[in-house]
């Protein structure tokens, strides 16, 4: 497997800790809104990392953590914190806001087949970690107490800019647009690992600490469940590029201080969806969920298919015009596989074939649209019969998870199913005054909207045909 390393910026050959296993982390959401859909892509390329790995014969044990705690609106030491901005803005607790936005999040991973990681972990669940980790890096003089808070001290770091590339002229300007200068810092980009001095009077979610009641800084979160689920030494990390800075660079800085060793050794990140006037933002107020596009009659594997097409490492920019091309081809694509026969002699030469291009494709950093073309190649293959084709595009779906091979169950609509019981009902008492001629009608007036009345000596039940 080959893979776009953000550490030595190339594509490098993956090769994991211990062999044939892979330990996994990836950013969590932040539940204090819907996830919007440009992070649902990022969801779905570590998804395909994931099973894609699996597929290649790796154990893969992948870890996530939940923000429901410290995540600030500026990614730096200011801001509004987001889970109290949730809260107020929907006269809720910080825990209902957390509950309800985490389980929105899990149903959208459902709807789109991603697979739900083994291990997932509220952020507000190890405090006691972080506190450990954080009284380690104090003692070691990585941290420093100041103005009441926490910070880590990153000229203290181990080549704090490997990560970014970037150098710390760069940085401080950046620094500067986002972060009020906090004069409490030995360095403008050192973070906080912990808060006693909160900035938000309203902060409902606190623990005792050796050094006051207060809450995590937002990193630290991560590299403590890393460690806590995963251990000293982990694989892959991966989020979006909006992580590399400051997040995953101070996550490498905070795990190597603790651990005093290398930690990660491989850092994939997914390029951002766009919409047509730049970044796709919750905090912009109004932002595309995969329930709107439900609502406005795409599914959400018409966007899985949307993403698929292009390279993770590819920004996309989202329109529907080309949400409508990809719901056409990704129809088209699906009905001309459940077309074909399903019975037939399998052509285990062609299956050898086809699984190599589509691991060649998955091998060369995911390449998800040359995946895709192997599909169409094997469709197209008039060589191969049926049976066959169903066969191998079946096994390429175990990582693609477009559900190219499962029937759609036919559903109706809630007020179709209420007519349907009234008229059923209708019926029966028609045939009680021996009524036939009315009785038949209800049951050829359903059957033109499609739906077969089936009698027994239960009653009447229904199918849709
Ligand atoms: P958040 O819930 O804001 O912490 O973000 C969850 C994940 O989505 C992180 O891995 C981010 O890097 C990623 N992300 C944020 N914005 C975008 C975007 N526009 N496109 C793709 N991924 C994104
Ligand atoms: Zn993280």
């Amino acid at each position: 497997m080959k893979l776009y390393n953000t550490l030595t910026k190339q594509i490098e050959e993956f090769i994991p800790f211990e062999e044939k296993k892979v330990k996994m982390y990836t950013c969590g959401p932040t539940v204090y809104h819907y996830a919007h859909i440009g992070n649902l892509r990022t969801y779905i390329f570590e998804d395909i990392l994931e099973k894609g790995l699996s597929y290649l014969g790796y154990e893969v044990i992948r870890a996530m953590n939940i923000t429901d705690v410290g995540h600030l609106t500026s990614d730096s030491d200011t801001g509004e914190d987001k889970m109290i901005k949730g809260a107020k803005r929907e006269g809720k607790t910080v825990y209902e806001i957390a509950d309800f936005y985490t389980n929105a999040f899990l149903s959208d991973m459902k709807d789109l087949n991603l697979k739900i990681p083994k291990i997932i972990e509220k952020a507000s669940a190890h405090i006691d970690t972080y506190i450990k980790m954080i009284q380690k890096m104090l003692d070691e003089d990585y941290a420093y107490i100041s103005n009441g808070n926490v910070y880590f001290d990153i000229s203290k770091a181990n080549d704090y800019y490997k990560l970014s590339g970037k150098n710390k002229d760069d940085l401080l300007i950046g620094v500067r647009d986002t972060v009020d200068e906090d004069k409490a810092k030995r360095n403008p980009a050192d973070f906080v690992l912990w808060f006693t001095l909160s900035k938000f009077e309203n902060q409902v979610m606190k623990w005792d600490s050796p050094w006051g009641v207060g809450y995590p800084g937002w990193h630290i979160e991560c590299s403590g469940i890393s460690y806590l689920t995963l251990g000293e030494y982990l694989d892959i990390h991966c989020g979006g590029v909006d992580n590399i800075f400051p997040h995953h660079t101070n996550e490498i800085a905070q795990s190597e201080a603790y651990l005093g060793h290398k930690w990660c050794n491989y850092w994939c990140h997914g390029a951002h969806l766009n919409d047509q006037t730049g970044k796709m933002s919750k905090s912009n107020g109004e932002f595309l969920t995969i329930s709107l596009l439900k609502e406005k009659g795409y599914s959400p594997l018409d966007y899985k298919y949307f993403c698929l097409n292009s390279h993770y490492r590819n920004s996309l920019v989202f329109s529907f015009e080309s949400l409508d091309t990809a719901k056409i081809a990704y129809s088209k694509l699906k009905n001309k596989v459940l077309s074909l026969e399903k019975e037939g002699e399998i052509d285990g030469t062609a299956i050898s074939k086809y699984t190599k291009k589509f691991k060649d494709a998955l091998e060369n950093d995911l390449n998800t649209s040359l995946m895709l073309t192997v599909i169409y190649d094997v469709l197209k293959d008039e060589n191969l019969n049926d049976a066959t084709k169903f066969k191998i595009i079946k096994d390429f779906d175990k990582v693609l998870s477009l559900d190219l091979t499962k029937e759609e169950k036919k559903s109706i609509s809630a007020e179709l199913e209420q007519e349907i019981i009234e008229k059923i009902e209708l019926r029966k008492n028609a045939k009680k005054n021996k009524d036939f001629a009315t009785a038949d009608s209800i049951r050829d007036e359903l059957l033109q909207k499609g739906i077969k009345l089936i009698d027994s000596r239960e009653g009447t039940t229904y199918e849709i045909v």
